[in-house]
């Protein structure tokens, strides 16, 4: 299998607290919505 055919059988990235689909033009660390990582930010400034 290609390097590109592997990509492409990949599922859309899912925010791993609500599950929410995550926007293509995220880093590909990131596993949370804006939203959700906005919440975790908050809670560490706590
Ligand atoms: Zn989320």
């Amino acid at each position: 299998m290609s390097s590109v055919e592997f990509f492409r059988n990949l599922p859309p990235k899912q925010c791993t607290k609500c599950g929410n689909q995550l926007d293509e033009m995220h880093e590909s660390y990131v596993q949370q919505c804006d939203e959700c990582d906005q919440e975790m930010t908050f809670a560490r400034a706590r």
